[in-house]
């Protein structure tokens, strides 16, 4: 076992890895190339963790065992080059922790949706009276749960950073909802890249264990083909079809799984639009395969407040709808989001661009909007497209 463990990256994740490697008696030096928060510097002087910020000491992190990087440092920094020329093992936070934890694990990848579904997930858990921690890119870092107030059951969203850099870590019961071009910035351009990035959430799995996806998903399918998944399968999808086993019928969501049927009115659901009903559905297959009453499913995924910055009805001025979803940061959810809307539109566009395609909202933007204001630093592109 390694002895020294550098951490790059000094925010939720890094701090709560830093915490639980300490706490398992390893030399533990974090370093962050930018500033860290002050609630972060408390946590590691309270645990007696040496950290340095603005710079990067490279004698000491070249020394290190194994390095635990932040999912936010690419792998074209500098440092991680260096790292990987020399042979270092870099792990994710979540692979870290889960040496350290038998809990059950259920974790949410894919291009959009990530963080509703593991809201969503965690309301009915929770709600359900389950012992459950929130993890991953929302709530406290699994590491730190793991060192100091371990639960039974983790809900754990995964970036394709995160699993870029997961190897022995297992998901009891994985769900991928959809793969569409994101973050190609990070992936070479080379969408099989990150593709197979968000194919890691699988890996380990072995017929115990569960894989939720959307069954009419074109990539997922071409990568099942080439790979065909260990674990038991659950696909979703709008309609019943062979071997789905949750999906719409006569206005009823209905999902099957060895714990039974369970069925529920759509018109109940709490969230609303094609794409919510997606991730109801991969959250109630998990739920279910959990054997949560019924009833509790059907109360938690009714009563779901949603998540702020999703589709989120800000206010109503003047006769007009002022919605914010800025999470929706690739051009696949912009189109949900544009399907979704019923009456005509001012679309706000910006940010860095990924490599987007905006041809897949063309059309839609042709139908439904009236007029596109463009912000960011690197409009050039929305202009070349649109204008
Ligand atoms: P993520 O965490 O993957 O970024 P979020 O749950 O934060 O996803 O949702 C971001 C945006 O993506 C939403 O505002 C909505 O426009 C869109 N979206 C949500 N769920 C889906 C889905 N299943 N498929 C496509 N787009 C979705």
């Amino acid at each position: 076992m390694s002895n020294t463990i550098v951490i790059l990256g000094a925010g939720e994740s890094g701090a709560g890895a830093a915490v639980l490697a300490k706490t398992k008696g390893f030399d533990v030096f974090v370093s962050d190339f930018s500033s860290i928060k002050p609630k972060y510097k408390e946590l590691l002087d309270t645990y007696g963790v040496e950290w340095e910020e603005e710079r990067h000491s490279e004698d000491r992190i070249l020394g290190a065992d194994e390095v635990i990087k932040s999912p936010g440092i690419p792998d074209k920094a500098p440092i991680i080059r260096k790292l990987k020329e020399q042979g270092t093992p870099i792990i994710s936070e979540i692979e870290f922790a889960g040496r350290y934890t038998d809990s059950k694990m259920i974790c949410i990848t894919g291009s959009n949706g990530k963080t509703t579904t593991t809201m969503l997930t965690y309301h009915i858990l929770s709600q359900a009276g389950l012992d459950v921690g929130l993890a991953g890119n929302v709530g406290n870092s699994l590491a730190l749960q793991v060192a100091v107030a371990p639960h039974a059951y983790y809900v754990i969203e995964l970036s394709s950073f995160q699993l870029d850099n997961m190897y022995d870590f297992k998901a009891d019961i994985a769900v991928l909802l959809n793969i569409t071009p994101d973050h190609l910035d990070r992936y070479g351009y080379d969408m099989q890249n990150y593709v197979n990035a968000k194919f890691r959430i699988l890996q380990n799995q072995t017929g115990q264990d569960a894989f939720i996806y959307w069954n009419d998903d074109p990539i997922i399918a071409r990568e099942l083909e080439k790979h065909p998944a260990k674990a038991t399968c659950y696909p979703f999808a709008t309609d019943e079809a062979p071997g789905v086993k949750a999906y719409v019928k006569q206005k009823e969501l209905v999902i099957e799984t060895p714990n039974g049927i369970f069925k529920m009115e759509q018109d109940l659901l709490a969230l609303t639009g094609t794409h919510n009903r997606y991730n109801s559905l991969a959250s109630g297959i998990a739920a279910k395969l959990l054997d949560i009453q019924d009833e509790k499913i059907r109360a938690s995924l009714s009563d779901f407040k949603g998540v702020e910055h999703r589709l989120e009805k800000v206010s109503r001025v003047r006769g007009v709808d002022y919605i914010n979803d800025s999470k929706a940061t690739n051009v696949n959810s912009c189109w949900y989001a544009l399907q979704s809307m019923t009456t005509p539109l001012v679309l706000i566009l910006g940010g860095t661009d990924k490599g987007n395609d905006y041809s897949e909202i063309e059309e839609l933007v042709k139908k439904k909007v009236r007029a596109l204001i463009f912000l960011g630093a690197d409009n050039a592109k929305l202009h070349a497209f649109f204008d």
